[in-house]
């Protein structure tokens, strides 16, 4: 309705411009047109020399008349046509006001709308560990009581919390940097990325007996930032753990084309709905809350800095179901030669 109503208030303006324009150009060409009349139909003096000719006295006065008529008719004549040009032109420029104001405003509207979503969504995830940890104290503080054991749980669930603050602003904070960002690229091995993006992610993965196999041919380079990349890959490889059970394989494989290198993430997870898909690439979207807000640790931020790397690479990221059980992440970026 906003969007609209602006969208109105931009056309008018961009419509008022027109007319004052048109209508200036109009009061010219009318003014010009009359003054070319005038010269051409009003000039002083005789049509005829009456006495050089024999012919009737009043026939100056009648030739006179009728050059005035004529005059007066092209004058409205000039006139009528103005009008309704000028009515055309409003018409017309009405409809093409409204269509540039609406293009003019469109990405405004949608830039707006996705910081009011973000400082929203921001806020939410902000306020609950701050809720949380606020309870606690509270509580804690009215207990008159309160022994040593309890004072230290309390503080340790505050540093868990706290913990999960750091975690957000570092999203945040990268985020930001991808999104604003532009990256110095330069010829990066593809494979020696994944092999340490994968070292990173060892212990996690050690924790849960998970598999971690790459298999990639040494030759395939890309053309990005190293570390970009390598953040990149170590979301990707966090998830792929996160979301997958003990003792699973998660496998990494490069492939190539003519002009790009093909990278597919798999695990055997708990994979995801056809619905979610669309959307797992939006900050703050976590899929379905049963199978994984509640036990699982993140802010729904990972794949969405993810994305932006990718797209600072001119590559693109896709997610398919696996037949069996888990996911794909197919990634690809251009190669460097
Ligand atoms: P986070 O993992 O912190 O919630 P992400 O942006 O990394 O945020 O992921 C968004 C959502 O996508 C996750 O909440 C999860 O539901 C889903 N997801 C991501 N990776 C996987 C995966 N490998 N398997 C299943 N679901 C996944």
């Amino acid at each position: 309705m906003k969007f609209h109503k602006n969208s109105l208030k931009l056309a008018g303006l961009y419509l008022a411009i027109i007319m004052t324009i048109s209508l200036f150009f109009s009061a010219s060409i009318y003014e010009l047109s009359t003054q070319e009349l005038d010269r051409g139909l009003r000039r002083p003096g005789p049509i005829v020399d009456l006495q050089q000719r024999d012919l009737p006295i009043d026939l100056n006065q009648r030739f006179e008349n009728a050059r005035n008529a004529s005059y007066e008719e092209a004058k409205s004549r000039v006139l009528e046509r103005l009008v309704f040009t000028n009515l055309m032109i409003l018409v017309a420029a009405g409809f093409l006001s409204y269509y540039l104001a609406h293009r003019t405003l469109k990405p405004i509207e949608e830039a707006n709308d996705s910081l009011e979503r973000f400082t929203a969504d921001a806020s939410h995830e902000l306020r609950t560990p701050i809720a949380a940890m606020q309870a606690e104290i509270e509580v804690a503080l009215m207990n008159p009581r309160l022994k040593l054991s309890e004072t230290k749980s309390i503080l340790k669930s505050n540093l868990e919390e706290l913990s999960k603050l750091t975690d957000l602003s570092e999203g945040l904070l990268k985020l930001a940097r991808v999104k604003n960002g532009r990256l110095p690229k330069q010829s990066v091995a593809i494979k020696k990325v994944l092999q340490d993006s994968t070292n990173d992610k060892k212990q996690l993965a050690e924790a849960k007996s998970i598999k971690l196999n790459i298999d990639s041919a040494k030759d395939i380079s890309v053309l990005g930032d190293e570390p970009s990349l390598k953040e990149l890959f170590k979301i990707l490889i966090d998830n792929a753990i996160k979301y997958s059970p003990d003792k699973s394989e998660v496998s990494l494989s490069v492939t190539k084309t003519k002009k790009e290198a093909l990278i597919a993430i798999t695990d055997q997870g708990i994979g995801m709905k056809a619905s979610e898909i669309p959307h797992i690439f939006e900050r703050f979207y976590r899929a379905d809350s049963s199978r994984s807000k509640d036990n699982k640790e993140g802010y729904g931020l990972g794949l969405a800095i993810a994305k932006n790397i990718v797209d600072l690479h001119q590559g693109s990221i896709d997610v398919s179901r696996n037949l069996s059980s888990g996911s794909t992440f197919s990634i690809k970026l251009p190669l460097s030669e």
